[in-house]
């Protein structure tokens, strides 16, 4: 059990390097490894079975795979009446949460 959850520990941290790297990536327009670290970052959750939580998912696109960057590629809005955040991406997509 300990092993497990320091396992998990490791995957985290790695994920929050590489989702940071991505949204460095594509501020400098290098889109191709952008897209290769949010690909990377979510291998490693799924291969290791971990969840991401609404932080780390409004940090990438499901759709086109780039990272979300403020100011960037996405617009948020909020949703008063469902209550919902909405992080549009440029390609159409959009990650919702409830707030
Ligand atoms: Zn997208």
């Amino acid at each position: 059990m300990e092993q497990k959850g320091s396992t998990k520990q490791i995957v985290y941290e790695r994920i929050d390097i590489l989702l940071p790297l991505a949204a460095s990536a594509l501020k400098k327009k290098d889109e191709k490894h952008a897209k290769r670290y949010v690909f990377l970052a979510r291998k490693l959750s799924t291969r290791y079975n971990c969840r991401l939580d609404r932080t780390r998912r409004a940090k990438f696109c499901k759709g086109c795979g780039l990272p979300l960057v403020p100011g960037l590629n996405v617009k948020i809005r909020l949703r008063k009446r469902t209550k919902t955040a909405e992080y549009l991406c440029s390609c159409g997509c959009a990650v919702r949460f409830k707030y």
